[in-house]
């Protein structure tokens, strides 16, 4: 039967295909592909795991204290028979050999499935024995997260398109996310597979988990409440990219319209290709600088494809997460960076120096366990504490500028010291690089304002800057007191509250006076019905998903600045900005 889920439309575009599910297990899980060759490996590590986890359950029976109550045999009797049962077994062998999902995957997909089936059952007693079953696959997990995998993720596979997807006889159909939460960190691990399309449950617009999916430039719905409870692995659904909708075991009927749509949309996008080569400028001769957003190394292609004519914000902090705690040294992150350089060919690439905290933990699953993470230990704040640590990137990004251009960027200053304290560790920086006779290159310093406190105080920003980024999704989450990440609270989160728009048009003007740079690279620079009235308030350097780029430009073109300055000093001044901006 046909229903349809509603959440956040994240990232644009349709999506047909077949439901995948996440599990979301207490045991933190890698997912990824692996290769047919790499079948009988994997399942042979379940199987250690099965042995060791009965060997242990043993063990524990046999060293029962005789006082023992008699229920405790019972249930080891109980976890090692679950242990040994075939819909356990097999369906794992099935999801490793027939899907290619890694061992963990393969089995906290099996546990899903015979969860459902417990939770249907009419008797008490063996609806209860899925915790039995959790706990039994939780110990299995365990034991193979303490055993290196010889299977690692595939490091860089090319990522596929859709098209790719409907060509390549080994993938039958494309293939749908459905998961309750994903860390960002998660989202650089599917980032390299041959998602179609993601559905979460919980989630804001600009939750990183958003972001990445953005970047992925497929069709993603966050904040969809319910969604992985009401989807079965492998239901047909459409995802409506657009609208923030999921459409689950679509009739011929909606299939044939969604069809319809997702040709219309790969037509779209061959049209704005056409604009690549065009410069962006304004009908009134403003030349507009559209930057990339990037993650990783690898997505400087995707930006030079898109025609950006440099990177914006490089969000380095991607570098450092899934690491288990070994952090990218110095020279690794310097690799890195002159990756992300060469693959700019010779455009400039500013680097913001580690943002972690809040909704980025540094590993995956991993939660921060700060009272109120958003306003804790993050960002600058967290490369303060840490001063070797921090100065690890800043050699690296200071050698990396020796090889190509480079700007350096700090996210979420607010005070005066943490400005001086930061600056004197890029002065240190370049002292030890001396010491040891390294060469470095000329680098540009520029402040992140995404904290309030940080626009209230732009004309001293100034004073110690090259440039400003306006970091809006920080910025509307710290004006707003509005989490980011709660889907409960996304309707309050409004790019067009005129506190904002206060804030973000007093720097653009104030950049403006001293003759500095100021961009905008939160996700409001990639937003079409922003972009107007951004040209209006004078703002000149857009960053932004590289998948945006090209409609943005389109707009830009049409704009005529001389019509729209008036007009958002207007919109500006009213006192329900979103009202004027459809006008
Ligand atoms: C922002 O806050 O707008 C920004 C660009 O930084 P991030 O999204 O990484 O917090
Ligand atoms: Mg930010």
């Amino acid at each position: 039967m046909t229903f349809s889920v509603h959440g956040l439309a994240v990232a644009r575009g349709i999506a047909i295909g077949r439901a995948v599910l996440v599990a979301s297990s207490r045991v933190d899980v890698a997912h990824y592909f692996i290769q047919p060759e790499q079948v009988a490996a994997e399942i042979e590590r379940v199987r250690q795991g099965r042995n060791a986890v009965a060997e242990e359950l043993q063990r524990l029976q046999a060293d029962m204290p005789h006082d023992a109550p008699p229920e405790l045999a019972a249930l080891l009797d109980v976890h090692l028979m679950l242990l040994q049962d075939e819909m356990l077994t097999g369906g794992v062998k099935h999801w490793i050999s027939e899907r290619l999902y890694n061992a963990e995957w393969a089995l906290t997909t099996q546990f899903e499935l015979i969860a459902r089936q417990f939770d249907e059952m009419e008797d008490d007693y063996l609806r209860e024995r899925k915790a039995d079953l959790e706990q039994v696959v939780e110990r299995i997990l365990r034991y193979m997260k303490g055993v290196a995998s010889p299977v690692a993720p595939p490091a860089s596979s090319p990522r596929k398109t859709q098209q790719d997807l409907l060509l390549d006889d080994t993938v039958d159909v494309p293939l749908v996310l459905v998961a309750h939460d994903l860390s960002p960190a998660d989202m650089l691990q599917f980032k390299q597979s041959v998602f179609a399309g993601f559905v979460t449950d919980v989630g804001g617009k600009t939750s990183h988990t958003a972001i990445v999916a953005r970047s992925m430039d497929i069709p993603a719905v966050v904040g969809a409440r319910a969604a992985s409870q009401l989807v079965r692995q492998d239901d047909w659904v459409i995802i409506d990219g657009d609208a923030g909708v999921m459409i689950v075991d679509p009739s011929p009927i909606i299939l044939a319209e969604y069809g319809f749509r997702q040709r219309q949309v790969a037509l779209e996008r061959e049209r704005l290709a056409r604009l690549r080569h065009t410069p962006a400028i304004t009908i009134d001769g403003h030349k507009i600088e559209l930057l990339a957003n990037i993650e990783q190394p690898g997505d400087a292609a995707a930006a030079v494809r898109a025609g950006a004519v440099g990177v914006g914000l490089f969000r380095s902090e991607f570098l450092f997460m899934g690491k288990n705690g070994n952090l990218p040294g110095e020279d690794e992150q310097y690799r890195a960076y002159c990756e992300a350089i060469d693959g700019m060919q010779g455009l400039p690439v500013t680097i913001r120096t580690i943002d972690v905290g809040a909704d980025k933990p540094l590993d995956k699953g991993g939660k921060d366990t700060h009272l109120n993470p958003a306003l804790g230990l993050r960002a600058i704040r967290w490369s303060l504490a840490d001063p070797s640590m921090f100065r690890n990137q800043l050699r690296a990004v200071l050698r990396a500028a020796a090889y190509g251009q480079v700007k350096l960027l700090f996210p979420m200053l607010a005070h005066r010291h943490e400005i001086e304290q930061t600056l004197a560790q890029v002065e240190l920086a370049r002292a030890e690089l001396d010491a040891r006779g390294v060469p470095y290159g000329p680098v540009q310093l520029g402040a992140m304002i995404e904290v309030p406190a940080a626009a209230l105080m732009v004309r001293s920003f100034l004073k110690y800057f090259d440039f400003l980024s306006i970091g809006t999704n920080d910025l509307i989450q710290y004006t707003l007191a509005i989490d980011r990440t709660d889907e409960a609270v996304a309707h309050l989160y409004d790019p067009l509250h005129p506190a904002v728009l206060r804030l973000v048009a007093d720097v653009i003007a104030e950049g403006e006076r001293q003759g500095k740079s100021v961009c905008v690279c939160g996700e409001t620079a990639g937003d079409v019905t922003m972009t107007r009235l951004l040209l209006g308030l004078g703002l000149r350097s857009f960053s932004m998903h590289p998948a945006q780029i090209l409609a943005v430009k389109q707009e830009i073109l049409r704009a005529d600045t001389r019509k729209l300055a008036p007009w958002a000093q207007q919109v500006l001044e009213g006192d329900e900005p979103a009202a004027l901006l459809v006008s």
